[in-house]
């Protein structure tokens, strides 16, 4: 698997950002709206936006079952923010109709943050990335407050009130950020998670 095929879950949400990010790495990305797009990919990527929103539209546009089925047969993905959430197995604040694709053993907190700073960058140092920091852009992000056995945390929040918080999880073929990556031109995120496509 030399160019893998990545689909991008296109029904809301940053997603040509994800696109653009995944072309520059190497992999043959495509937007997924279709429960037949879904056949063909060889791994997937939830865009930031509205976790609401998203799960609406993933339920009405009859994606959701076959997005868990290849969820939970081992189908690689990375959730960036409001992706994070839909990946995960449980969320706190979240709205009472609100369902997820779950697979991540990991609950997570909608708009952790809060008012005052819910939008804000921060370095990060996340190892598997090499010494140079991650410039990490949050925006009306989630953190995850519970991890599973599982899970390795790769991310935490380094400076502020919020220092300790988990924004950066993987577990087998699954990974998550609270940040977005795709809005800063460092693609070291997604080749991360194109490496761990190859490799499964
Ligand atoms: N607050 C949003 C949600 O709950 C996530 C924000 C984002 O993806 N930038 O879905």
């Amino acid at each position: 698997m030399t160019t893998p095929t990545i689909g991008v879950l296109a029904v809301q949400g940053d997603v040509r950002e994800h696109l653009h990010a995944l072309d520059a790495v190497g992999a043959r990305a495509i937007p997924v709206r279709r429960p037949a797009e879904i056949e063909r990919i060889d791994g997937l990527v939830i865009p930031g936006g509205e976790s609401t929103v998203i799960d609406k539209l993933v339920r009405a546009f009859d994606l959701h079952e076959p997005l868990r089925a290849r969820l939970a047969a081992g189908l690689p993905a990375y959730g960036s923010c409001a992706g994070m959430i839909l990946l995960a197995d449980r969320i706190e604040g979240g709205q009472p109709d609100q369902q997820t694709l779950g697979g991540l053993d990991i609950t997570v907190r909608r708009n952790a943050f809060g008012r005052q700073v819910d939008s804000f960058e921060e370095d990060l140092h996340i190892r598997e990335l090499g010494p140079e920091p991650v410039r990490a852009v949050f925006i009306r992000a989630p953190w995850v407050t519970k991890v599973g056995r599982g899970v390795e945390v790769f991310a935490r929040v380094e400076h502020g009130p919020a220092t300790g918080a988990i924004v950066g999880v993987r577990q087998g073929p699954l990974m998550a950020t609270s940040f977005h990556p795709e809005v800063t031109g460092d693609h070291r995120v997604h080749r991360f998670f194109l490496d761990l496509v190859r490799h499964r």
